[in-house]
């Protein structure tokens, strides 16, 4: 342990070469396609890729040989399709590029099939019933849009993973489709406002906050090694009370970690830009630049790998838990989202015309009555048994979805649902006056008025939602989100259309239904503390969504509305729905079933052995001091001793009969058959127990001799030198 707390910076090998040199080494980006592609095959790929066409047999296999050249030139040996099933994490099955030559020798082969599509026999993936055994292929196809990397010697080729009968067993599948139907309805809206508009893109700039801690104390914490978080560990005196973390200079092992991050991260193409402190202590964060969802998501889920790797180079563990700690602040990963057009606008960004500002308008109005409508799904889409730690617990974001838009957007939709808007549109010439949308002012391109308390808030251009978890695949909140906001979008414009068809111009016809808009979303807007209590009430009464369980939350995926909006935006089926909410069920019981068993091994196997022998000192000494002094004297002295001898007592107790309840409650659950069931009783049994076991071992830890504790205390774990 005193090692751990005095280890040097590891050195970082520093590529000679400047950034801008070796960023997107490992890539097989156009440039590389340029250099390695026939000229035919890589104007085929752009055209594809551009357009989301699928790929002819030919020009795969011509692609296949280019990038298998590139591949090995880069010194890779494998091969794998790289994907994200519903686990956390990635997935990959490595092959050789390695066949017979049929003369006793081998060839590096590696075909157009092979790239397009596989069959991983991937039956162990959580499917929630969709492949049965007798069905139990299911095929993984590459994801053109995101272009194939090298990750330590293979060549990693992002793709989806589907059912032989069509059915997404993945989060990219869906992820697509909602960026697909997000990119269509907002095309038809962004043509009201630029006809030449074809493409409107979904960016995401995710936030990585995640925990360090030195490799010696991560091994002697089995709740670490084995569920991510600690499930027991009294507060230390001194945490992030003075917030000095946050602004200290960041230790020098840390900083030798961060440029060997970001290193590794240009390389693979991430444009990994800020790395600083976070509040709590031990606590930081990673953000790259914004890039297009999907592609902004597969970097994401590569960083999280990354990440794990170069922390072990520096004798360090990296935990991406959202509550690795109970009482200092847990990880998130805060999804900053926005839209814009090809044509370069940024749609919740205010422009300088008047036109522009309307559609800003326009555009955030709809985000605001989709996540106003679908406020229980959206929450539910970053539900967790992990991140229910943050969301609802003593922590910030409360479980309820609300938006802060801040004082001068307030402001302007207030005018715009105030003003008469029949008259101020008739005055040819003064309506940029009157609708006062020209003069948004420029400083809300730089919101400084930031609410720290909104799980979901304007920030000048963009929106960012801070309820996902640091540990999340952010896909699930990106397809919840852009699908919710397509299908409003498409709601608008068929009201504008009907509008329109009817007589109306469409500048009137667009404004009457922000207004609507403006008056429908009036619930889901909140500028004021959402730690507060008054908040939760207030929200109650408002209507939102204000379940705290994870599995009931989950049920708002089965909702008439949410069904029908899925469906309606071709994202998901009922079938997939069901499906994904039992994968869901299960993962929830599967991670507290984990740490309850953990928890009552340490109970028992650590800490009460340890506590009864520091009792029987005391007992010993009890006895010395009766023999020594004799009379009253005597039990005035060892009274004290007495009484923490019965206080340890109590707390064993304690813990033995609650382990026992926890045990028994988890008994009681396994029995239930149906999923949905079974995770309720594990929220609502076990995981009440494991909270009272951990209350008195956290006393325990500050009555027990310091040199008998079996476990590192946060004190010692919290505080990199
Ligand atoms: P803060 O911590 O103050 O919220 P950061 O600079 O750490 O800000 O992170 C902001 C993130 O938002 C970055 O990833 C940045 O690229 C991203 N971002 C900026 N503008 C947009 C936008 N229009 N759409 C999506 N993400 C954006
Ligand atoms: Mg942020």
């Amino acid at each position: 342990m005193e090692e751990a707390t005095k280890r040097k910076a590891v050195k970082v090998d520093v590529p000679k070469e400047r950034p801008t040199e070796y960023y997107g080494k490992y890539v097989f980006n156009r440039q590389k396609m340029f250099e390695y592609l026939p000229a035919k095959t890589f104007q085929a790929l752009c055209k594809a890729i551009d357009n989301k066409e699928p790929l002819s047999r030919e020009v795969a296999d011509s692609v296949a040989e280019g990038m298998k050249k590139w591949a090995i030139d880069c010194g890779a040996r494998h091969y794998t399709h790289w994907f994200h099933p519903l686990t956390d994490g990635t997935a990959e099955k490595h092959d050789s590029f390695i066949e017979h030559d049929g003369k006793g020798g081998v060839v590096e082969e590696f075909s157009g099939k092979l790239l397009v599509q596989q069959e991983p026999d991937a039956s162990s993936f959580p499917n929630g019933g969709i492949r049965n055994t007798f069905e139990a292929r299911g095929y993984s196809a590459w994801d053109i849009s995101s272009p194939a990397f090298i990750m330590d010697d293979t060549l990693c080729i992002p793709t989806i993973f589907i059912s032989y009968t069509g059915e997404s067993l993945d989060y990219k599948t869906p992820l697509l489709r909602a960026l697909n139907a997000v990119d269509k309805a907002g095309t038809r809206v962004a043509r009201y406002f630029d006809p030449e508009v074809n493409h409107v893109t979904s960016y995401l700039g995710w936030e990585q906050e995640y925990f360090l801690i030195d490799e010696a104390l991560y091994a002697a914490r089995p709740d670490l090694v084995m569920t991510g978080r600690t499930l027991m560990g009294h507060e230390s005196a001194k945490n992030q009370q003075l917030e000095d973390h946050y602004f200290g200079a960041i230790p020098s092992r840390v900083e030798a970690f961060m440029l060997d991050l970001e290193i590794e991260c240009n390389k693979l193409g991430i444009p990994a830009k800020t790395c600083h402190n976070e509040v709590a202590p031990n606590q930081f964060e990673l953000a790259p630049i914004y890039e297009e969802t999907n592609l902004a998501n597969d970097h994401n889920l590569l960083l999280m790998g990354l990440i794990a790797e170069v922390a072990k180079r520096h004798n360090f563990r990296v935990l991406l838990h959202e509550k690795p700690f109970a009482g200092i602040n847990g990880s998130g990963k805060h999804n900053n989202w926005s839209l814009g057009t090809d044509k370069g606008v940024l749609l919740f960004s205010p422009g300088k015309t008047s036109k522009d500002n309307l559609q800003f308008v326009t555009f955030i109005t709809n985000v605001m009555a989709a996540v106003h409508r679908h406020n229980a799904l959206i929450k539910a889409s970053i539900a967790s048994a992990t991140n229910a730690h943050r969301l609802g617990a003593n922590e910030a974001p409360p479980a309820i979805i609300s938006m802060f838009l801040g004082t001068q957007l307030s402001n302007i939709l207030d005018e715009v649902e105030h003003s008469d808007s029949a008259e101020t549109l008739d005055v040819k010439g003064r309506e940029e006056m009157n609708l006062g949308l020209s003069q948004i002012p420029e400083i809300m391109l730089d919101n400084t008025d930031r609410n720290r308390t909104s799980p979901f808030a304007f920030t000048g251009n963009r929106f960012e939602f801070r309820a996902v978890g640091s540990s999340a695949n952010c896909a699930s909140a990106m397809i919840a989100l852009n699908a919710a906001v397509a299908d409003q979008l498409n709601q608008f414009a068929d009201a504008v259309d009907a509008a329109v068809a009817s007589g109306k111009t469409r500048r009137e016809a667009v404004w009457e239904e922000i207004r609507k808009l403006i008056r429908y979303s009036k619930p889901i807007h909140f500028d004021g503390n959402g730690y507060s209590d008054e908040w939760k009430e207030e929200a109650g009464r408002r209507g939102l969504d204000t379940e705290t369980s994870a599995p009931l939350m989950y049920d708002a995926y089965l909702s008439d509305q949410s069904v029908d909006m899925f469906g309606r935006t071709g994202v998901f089926n009922r079938v997939e729905l069901e499906a994904r909410n039992e994968v869901k069920w299960e993962i929830y019981t599967k991670k507290i079933q984990i740490e309850a068993r953990v928890l009552g091994d340490l109970a028992i196997n650590h800490v009460i052995p340890a506590a009864t022998r520091y009792q029987s000192l005391l007992l010993e000494n009890a006895y010395k001091i009766k023999e020594l002094f004799k009379g009253d004297k005597a039990d005035k002295i060892s009274r004290q001793d007495l009484t923490s001898i019965e206080t340890i007592s109590d707390h064993i107790a304690e813990i033995r009969s609650e382990v026992e309840a926890m045990v028994n409650a988890r008994k009681v659950a396994n029995k239930i058959d149906d999923e949905r069931e079974k995770a309720i009783a594990y929220h609502d049994t076990v995981v009440p127990r494991m909270e009272n076991v951990r209350y008195h071992i956290d006393k325990l830890e500050l009555m027990v001799d310091n040199e008998i504790w079996p476990l590192p205390k946060y004190r010692e774990m919290l505080f990199i030198r």
